[in-house]
């Protein structure tokens, strides 16, 4: 069985197809820079060289259409036909709170995704795109919606709830959803299986640290407590995004630099977070560069991250009544030994022990604790491709 698993971005597109048989990558692609001069497709297949074509893409619409002609091509194509495609995983950001599983794409759902625009306006007008140019290109095919905020429907209301008038919770739905939550429903299924535990025997905390980062406190395979919110910009210190700051401040500036609704968001989602306090960059790598050079707000940047990330994991850990295991994730969190040392150090007294040694690796799974570390640590490599596949798959079988 054939899945083709589609993650619409604002304004970009990856895609992968996948042999379920054996859940191997048959190929995958990127298109880049949709409704900007400069759009272009990048299709690539192991042992070929790459496929490239610039040409406009106004929309995601447009994007999916040089996505199947790629699949197909002559020369550089995966599969013959479409036929061969059994069905279609798409990544969705936010479901809200009617859905708390992977779906079927029908109207019903397609109407959840639209209703919650207000929510994710950067993703889920592109998300719905993409579903809706798979029904009109290949009909009949069946899609499948994997909700990032599904995976942490199983919070109690005392964690999701917000403590502010509760008639905003039934008028707006105001409340939190957490997102990443593919990537950290794969580390649930996956860290038990390494550590050879039933999931159901588990407490773990998962950290998923990468341009966009959230912590989750899994009880059991099921989420209790996840650090973004209604939207993904609460909770740690990101790339671009601010996370937890005192809501005074957003209206503090709103007031004396007379910012709209609409600018205020775009400086706390794109002007803030490590770019904003370092001025530099909101890659972390080049933050470690920097600040291993002597760059003082660099280096700001960086101990406001790990002091962050610190907070949510000792929150966590008090929040999890007993933790076995934490695990990196994320293109920091699977990459940088720095970065994980700095979260750990003097974590001894909780259980926390770090095995330098061990901690020397990028990109793979490993156990980087100690052996006396009472709470384990490993490095988990995400794969949200994955998952979203393995879902498509067992609602279409
Ligand atoms: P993601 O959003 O999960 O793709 O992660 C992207 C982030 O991971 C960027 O900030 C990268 O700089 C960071 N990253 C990737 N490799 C490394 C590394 N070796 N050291 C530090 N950060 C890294």
């Amino acid at each position: 069985m054939k899945i083709l698993v589609i993650n619409c971005g604002s304004s970009s597109l990856k895609y992968q197809l996948m042999d379920m048989e054996d859940e191997s990558i048959i190929g995958k692609g990127l298109v880049e820079r949709i409704g900007i001069p400069g759009s272009r497709i990048i299709h690539k297949v192991d042992g070929q060289e790459d496929y490239v074509v610039e040409e406009p893409m106004e929309n995601h619409k447009d994007a999916i259409k040089y996505v199947f002609d790629a699949l197909t091509h002559e020369k550089y194509g995966i599969v013959k036909s479409l036929d061969e495609i059994t069905g279609i995983g798409h990544r969705v950001l936010h479901g809200g709170e009617k859905l708390s599983e992977p779906v079927i794409v029908t109207e019903e759902v397609k109407e959840i995704i639209r209703d919650h625009i207000k929510f994710g306006p950067l993703h889920n007008p592109g998300n719905l795109m993409g579903i809706e140019a798979c029904e009109e290109i290949v009909p009949g095919k069946p899609n499948v919606a994997v909700f990032d905020t599904a995976f942490h429907q199983t919070m109690p209301d005392y964690v999701y709830m917000y403590p502010i008038p509760y008639e905003y919770y039934k008028k707006y739905a105001i409340r939190k959803y957490g997102f990443h939550g593919t990537s950290h429903k794969y580390i649930s299924y996956r860290l038990p299986e390494i550590m050879g535990v039933d999931r159901e025997d588990m407490n773990f905390v998962s950290l998923h640290l990468g341009n966009g980062s959230s912590l989750a406190a899994i009880r059991k395979g099921k989420v209790f407590d996840t650090s973004m919110g209604l939207t993904p910009l609460e909770g740690l210190e990101m790339g671009t995004r601010s996370g937890n700051v005192d809501p005074t401040v957003v209206t503090f500036l709103m007031e004396q630099e007379n910012l709209t609704p609409q600018q205020m968001n775009e400086i706390l989602n794109k002007k803030s977070g490590a770019l904003g306090v370092s001025g530099l960059s909101s890659d972390f790598r080049d933050l470690e560069d920097a600040a291993h050079e002597g760059h003082e707000r660099a280096e700001l940047a960086l101990d406001m991250f790990i002091i962050r990330v610190k907070r949510f994991l000792g929150a966590y850990i008090a929040e999890l009544d007993g933790c076995d295991a934490i695990a990196f994730t994320g293109g920091i969190g699977e990459n940088s030994k720095t970065i994980r040392h700095l979260v750990c150090k003097n974590l001894e007294h909780i259980g926390i022990e770090l095995d330098q040694e061990k901690n020397d690796v990028r990109g793979k799974e490993a156990l980087i604790s100690t052996e006396n570390s009472k709470v384990k640590i490993y490095v988990v490599p995400t794969n949200e491709e994955l998952m979203i596949a393995r879902d498509t798959k067992s609602l279409i079988s």
